[in-house]
């Protein structure tokens, strides 16, 4: 007997229309039947969970790269200030550098370093008014607007007064 590879399920059909209505809106129809056609209309289980998670990754980057707020960011140690370019409109982000890094970069206080920190920023990456106090004594820098915390009382704070009250 010759073996046979095992048929798309009809859970996997019920959820591959469900994710390209989601991922093609009213294309959908068209775009599933082209999806069909191209394995001959009969896709077997593997190429049917293969098309899952290809709709399924789809998904997530379409929704990725529309939820980052502009505003300021705190990931993996680091402060980024996003912004989106007022003649482009693309947005970019801004590294917030330490009193270290800024004698090295003629004192600039924020690096640009374009799109590249966008990936792994999202809504939940907002900076919180703890990860400023905690970054603020860690550096002596405000984690909101980047200044020097000079005055004794925004020094004990580790942010600035009128930083502090954006929160
Ligand atoms: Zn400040």
């Amino acid at each position: 007997m010759i073996a046979t590879a095992t048929k798309m399920t009809d859970k996997q059909a019920a959820f591959l229309k469900t994710l390209f209505s989601k991922v093609y809106g009213e294309n959908a129809p068209e775009a599933l039947l082209a999806w069909l056609e191209a394995h001959d209309c009969t896709p077997t289980a593997k190429q049917a969970s293969a098309q899952i998670t290809a709709l399924l990754n789809t998904k997530t980057t379409a929704a990725s790269t529309v939820t980052i707020p502009d505003g300021i960011h705190f990931t993996d140690g680091s402060v980024y200030r996003v912004r989106h370019a007022k003649t482009s409109g693309k947005q970019y982000a801004e590294r917030l550098l330490t009193q270290i890094e800024r004698e090295e970069n003629d004192g600039k206080q924020w690096l640009y370093e374009a799109s590249k920190p966008l990936v792994s920023l999202s809504a939940d990456t907002l900076l919180t008014l703890a990860q400023a106090r905690a970054f603020g004594h860690a550096y002596g820098v405000c984690a909101v607007c980047g200044r020097l915390l000079e005055d004794p009382d925004s020094v004990e704070a580790g942010i600035g007064p009128v930083c502090a009250k954006k929160f």
